[in-house]
């Protein structure tokens, strides 16, 4: 088992950033475990969440927004609904992979690429075009196999649009995006 050093500079602020940014109170964790008993990906996990939720009691900002579990997460929710003082756990995934993000932690580079080709296209076209959002991953990150094997079969069904569809409320959509860019310039 590796071993953190917990010895490491206390950081009042982002634990305070952590907890306003969640609406979870992250002293109540006493460790039990659940969570992590529960997670599909702690096999996956450099650092299991149960363990991560103590590194944000101890304020380690650097050790857990480098690690690779907050963009390993699938937001399943198992966490939060396992554990017994009703914290939020997959909310607070989110909210550091956000941070990770912001201070320019990007531990799994693909990930964070399929996130923003996600959120581009949702932006540029109201929803999501599947071909732009691949065309956009696979030239940025160079995988340029990944999931052809499911084209033969994607293909003839004609789930996959060669041209993006806007959708009506666009007005609306922008407003969203321009308000999460102002809260992220604000935070
Ligand atoms: S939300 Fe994330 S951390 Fe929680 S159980 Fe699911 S994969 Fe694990
Ligand atoms: S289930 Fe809740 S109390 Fe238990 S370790 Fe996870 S976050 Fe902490």
């Amino acid at each position: 088992m590796d071993v953190l050093d917990l010895s490491a500079s206390y950081d009042a602020d982002f634990v305070a950033r952590v907890q306003a940014e969640s609406g979870q109170n992250t002293a109540l964790c006493y460790q039990c475990g659940n969570c992590t008993a529960g997670c599909p990906y702690t096999f996956a996990y450099d650092i299991p969440v149960s363990r991560i939720m103590r590194l944000v009691q101890a304020g380690q900002r650097r050790a857990v927004l480098s690690c690779r579990s907050i963009w390993l997460c699938a937001t399943c929710e198992s966490c939060t609904t396992r554990c017994p003082n009703d914290i939020d756990v997959a909310r607070i995934m989110d909210v550091l992979r956000h941070m990770a993000r912001r201070e320019g932690f990007a531990t799994e580079r693909n990930v964070k690429v399929f996130w923003d080709s996600f959120l581009d296209s949702v932006r540029r076209h109201g929803r999501v075009f599947e071909a732009g959002l691949l065309a956009r991953y696979v030239f940025l990150t160079g995988r340029f196999w990944t999931d052809a094997d499911l084209a033969p079969r994607i293909l003839p069904k004609n789930k996959l649009g060669l041209k993006p569809h806007a959708i009506k409320g666009q007005a609306e959509m922008a407003k969203i995006f321009q308000r999460f860019a102002e809260q992220e310039g604000r935070s």
